[in-house]
C-alpha cells in the first residue's frame, strides 16, 4: 500500500517540500542542565540537518547526549532536565536552573538554534511548539513502560494526537483512522482489541501502537528514541520491518536514535555519531559504516558483529575489537578531545584542544585533530 508516494504535495494545510530540501537544521545548540555533580554538558555545539524524506540516524554509547538532543528539538529539554535533576524538589538546583550556576561560565538551558520547516523552534512559545508538537514532529519515546498510560484504552490513546490537534474530529471518522493506523503498524485484531488497555499487549505490540500514535496526525518529521531496544531480537526484527515500510510508503524524515550500530545500518540514509555530548562525525551512511575515519566511529563499528558481516559483504575484512573504557561523566569530560582517553591515536594536542568541526569532503563532518593521518589498523 503506497499511502503517500508523490514528492511534492498538499497534506492538510501544509505543502510537504522537495525530497531532499532541509526540514530540520540544527545550529551550534547546547542543551546543559545543573546537577550535584555540575553542570550537565547533555548537547554541547551540535550542528547538523535533516533532509525530507530522509532517514538520519544518531548513533553513540549510553550518556552520549541522544535523548537530550529529541528532547531539544521536541522544546522539552528544560522541563524533563528539571525534573531530571531534581531541581522540582531541590531548592539549590531550582536556582541553578533559573540563574546559572555560580562560577560556571556556561548556563544550564537550551541555546544555539532549531530552525524546522523555516520556523525557529527554539524561539517558539510553548502555546506554539504546543501545536507542532505531536502534529508536525512526532516522538516514540524511549522506555515502553511508562510511554503508555495504563488507565486509557489503547484506541483512546492512538486517537489522541489527532483531538489535540483537530478541533473537530466526528467519533467514526476518529475510530476509522485510529484502526486504519493499528493496521497499518500490523497490530494483530486491532479492531476487537483497541478497546483494551496498554497491559493487555506484549512489548511489541506496545512499540507498534506507539508507531502508530506518532504517525497519526501525519507529521513530517517523527524521533525514535531506541524503538528496538526493549524488545527480544526477534521482536526487534519486526518493530524495524515496521520503520522500514513507513520509511518507504509514507512521505516522511526520520531521525532513528540508537546505540546499536546494527539498528542504525538497517534504516539510515546519514549517520551522525555522538560522544559525551558533542558529534565526533556525519556523513553518508554507506561511507560511516564501510569506511569510517574518526576514531571513535571505526571503535564502534568494531564492536557490532552485524557491521562486520555488512563489511564483509562489501569486500573489507573487519576486526572485531572494541573500544576500550567508558564513556565520560557528562558532569566531569575530559579535557580537549573528550574521547582522548581511550582513543588509540592520541597525542598531547588532543588532551589541550577541542578538535574543531571540519567538513572534510561534502556532507562528511569529522571532529579529530589527526583526520588524514591515520587510518584503521
Ligand atoms: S582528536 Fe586525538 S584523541 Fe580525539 S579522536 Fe582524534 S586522534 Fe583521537
Amino acid at each position: 500500500m503506497k499511502l503517500f508516494i508523490s514528492v511534492i504535495f498538499m497534506a492538510g494545510l501544509g505543502v510537504r517540500m522537495t525530497k531532499g530540501d532541509p526540514l530540520l537544521i540544527v545550529e551550534n545548540l547546547k542543551a546543559y542542565y545543573p546537577s550535584k555533580k555540575g553542570l550537565i554538558r547533555a548537547v554541547d555545539d551540535v550542528s547538523f540537518i535533516i533532509r525530507e524524506g530522509e532517514c538520519v540516524g544518531l548513533l553513540g554509547e549510553s550518556g552520549s547526549g541522544k535523548s537530550s538532543m529529541a528532547l531539544s528539538i521536541m522544546g522539552l529539554f528544560e522541563r524533563v532536565a528539571r525534573f531530571a535533576a531534581g531541581a522540582s524538589s531541590d531548592p539549590e538546583l531550582r536556582k541553578a536552573f533559573d540563574k546559572g550556576l555560580q562560577g560556571e561560565v556556561d548556563k544550564p538551558g537550551l541555546s544555539g538554534k532549531v530552525s524546522f520547516r523555516g520556523k525557529e523552534l527554539t524561539k517558539m512559545p510553548q502555546e506554539e511548539l504546543i501545536k507542532i508538537r505531536g502534529k508536525e514532529i512526532s516522538l516514540i519515546p524511549q522506555g515502553l513502560g511508562h510511554a503508555l498510560n495504563p488507565q486509557h484504552s489503547i484506541g483512546h490513546q492512538t486517537a489522541e494526537p489527532i483531538e489535540v490537534h483537530e478541533e473537530e474530529v466526528r467519533l467514526l471518522e476518529l475510530k476509522k483512522k485510529v484502526l486504519e493506523y493499528l493496521g497499518v503498524v500490523q497490530l494483530a485484531d486491532a479492531g476487537l482489541r483497541f478497546v483494551l488497555d496498554p497491559g493487555c499487549f506484549s512489548g511489541g505490540e506496545s512499540q507498534r501502537i506507539l508507531i502508530a500514535m506518532a504517525l497519526i496526525a501525519g507529521p513530517y518529521l517523527v524521533i525514535a528514541d531506541e524503538p528496538t531496544s526493549a524488545l527480544d531480537v526477534t521482536m526487534q526484527r519486526e518493530i524495524l520491518n515496521v520503520l522500514r515500510m513507513i520509511k518507504e510508503e509514507f512521505d516522511v524524515s526520520l531521525l532513528l536514535i540508537s546505540h546499536d550500530a546494527g539498528v542504525i545500518a538497517e534504516l539510515a540514509d546519514r549517520v551522525a555519531v555522538m560522544y559525551a555530548g558533542k558529534i565526533l562525525e556525519s556523513g553518508a551512511a554507506v561511507q560511516m559504516f564501510h569506511n569510517p575515519q574518526h576514531p571513535y566511529t571505526m571503535g564502534l563499528m568494531s564492536s557490532f558483529p552485524t557491521i562486520a558481516m555488512m563489511q564483509i559483504k562489501a569486500g573489507k575484512k573487519p576486526r572485531l575489537r572494541g573500544i576500550p573504557g567508558d564513556p565520560p561523566d557528562l558532569a566531569n569530560i575530559p579535557s580537549g578531545c573528550p574521547f582522548h582517553p581511550r582513543c588509540r591515536y592520541v597525542i598531547d594536542l588532543c588532551k589541550e584542544k577541542i578538535p574543531e568541526d571540519r567538513e572534510v569532503e561534502p556532507d562528511h563532518h569529522i571532529r579529530c585533530h589527526r583526520w588524514g593521518e591515520i587510518s584503521e589498523e
